[in-house]
């Protein structure tokens, strides 16, 4: 059975190890797998940019408190992260670049800033 080119689905023709028919189709297909995870990149920048900002605005100085609805109201998504910080006690920060939170009881937060 011909194998088929990854782009255009055209028959291959030639060495059993081809995948694409061409080099234009080779450029095609690899040109929109890198374009894919580029946007998927774009994608979570945006979102931690996002967090990021809304983070800031809640906390312009070293420290304050918000609740999990003010934030979520401003549009924050708990899922966007850039690192974790655990304490010697065992205290779990969670960083969005140096703007930083930790859950508190009833849903409060503290916003922390991290000194670079
Ligand atoms: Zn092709």
């Amino acid at each position: 059975m011909a194998k088929q080119c990854l782009e255009c689905g055209e028959a291959i023709i030639g060495r059993i190890d081809k995948k694409f028919c061409n080099d234009y189709c080779r450029n095609a297909y690899n040109n929109k797998v890198n374009k894919d995870s580029k946007n998927l990149i774009r994608n979570i920048n945006n979102r931690l940019r996002k967090n990021y900002r809304i983070l800031e605005s809640l906390n312009p100085n070293e420290k304050s408190k918000a609740t999990r609805n003010q934030l979520i109201a401003k549009g924050f998504d708990f899922n966007y992260i850039t690192s974790i910080y655990t304490t010697k006690s065992g205290t779990i920060y969670y960083f969005v670049y140096d703007q930083g939170y930790l859950p508190l009881e009833n849903d409060y937060y503290a916003l922390v800033k991290r000194n670079s």
